[in-house]
């Protein structure tokens, strides 16, 4: 089963090229968008699959506008966590070294959105994951466990500037993580450690992997998040990016497929960009960085 959320506060089950409106069906209505009112009410994917969704309204899926499946409280991320993109970045330590980082909740955008290049004089670069959303709490959870904690999987773009900051800073801009176009229900996806990623930048294909090439899997990567922090309905955890990170630039589409999970699309943009010595807030300071 895939979810989508539409019109901003409408979730639906995505039936070919038709959505069928579940949002009345679920009572998936709050502040927090549709999935997270579902799930923290206590829904998860048994209610999903008994499901009865005869007479349900329908929508062409052509016709409406998508916006983000899930409003996560959190967005845990893996560093390093493929081999070939350690070796790309001449980086000796993974993630056994770093550990997670957070990404700002509201770095979020949905499909078809677009993502803001900060500054005018630094690379910002396209990484493409899989990304695993949350489905129910999770505390200290061991790896055979893990997955039962998983509502569904789908793709994400962790945008990232390379710059000298932390990455909770490089990555957590406005706009710098778009997930989408649906999630993919855990029950449709067999093996979250055998899906084929492809990601391209301007219609140049960057990115080509398997998540089999994950240094810490799935299930590995969800117990350890666990025995750092607590893990909540519609947390979204980006599991790493293989080899082929590169810059953006004004008006490149961005474009990742994940077998399966659908396919992922975004456009950039420089309106806005500044020069980084210009950064608000630091501007004036006398402070000299090392970049
Ligand atoms: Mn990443």
């Amino acid at each position: 089963m895939q979810l989508a959320v539409f019109d901003d506060d409408r979730l639906a089950v995505v039936d070919g090229d038709v959505l069928i409106d579940v949002t009345d069906a679920l009572g998936a209505t709050g502040p927090d968008g549709p999935l997270r009112a579902f799930l923290d009410a206590g829904g998860g994917l048994a209610q999903l699959a008994a499901l009865d969704l005869t007479g349900l309204p329908r929508r062409e899926l052509a016709t409406a506008r998508l916006a983000p499946p899930v409003l996560p409280r959190a967005v845990i991320a893996a560093p390093v966590n493929y081999r070939d993109h350690q070796q790309e970045m001449h980086e000796q330590r993974s993630i056994a070294d770093y550990g997670l980082f957070l990404k700002a909740a509201g770095s979020v955008i949905g499909p078809g959105e677009q993502i803001q290049l900060p500054y005018t004089d630094k690379r910002t670069d396209q990484e493409g994951e899989l990304g695993v959303v949350i489905g129910r709490h999770a505390s200290q959870v061991s790896p055979q466990d893990a997955l039962d904690h998983v509502l569904g999987y789908l793709p994400v773009l962790d945008i990232s500037l390379r710059s000298t900051e932390d990455r909770s800073t490089r990555k957590s801009f406005r706009t710098f993580t778009p997930l989408g176009p649906w999630i993919t229900t855990a029950d449709a996806v067999p093996d979250p450690g055998a899906l084929e990623l492809r990601c391209w930048v301007g219609g140049e294909l960057r990115q080509h992997a398997s998540t089999a090439d994950l240094i810490v899997d799935v299930a590995h990567l969800i117990s350890y998040a666990s025995h750092v922090m607590d893990l909540q309905p519609g947390d979204v955890i980006a599991t790493g990016t293989p080899a082929g990170v590169g810059p953006l630039g004004a008006g490149d589409d961005v474009v990742l497929e994940i077998e399966g999970l659908g396919r992922l699309e975004v456009r950039v943009s420089d309106d806005g960009a500044i020069p980084y010595a210009d950064r608000p807030g630091l501007r004036g300071l006398g402070l000299a960085g090392v970049a």
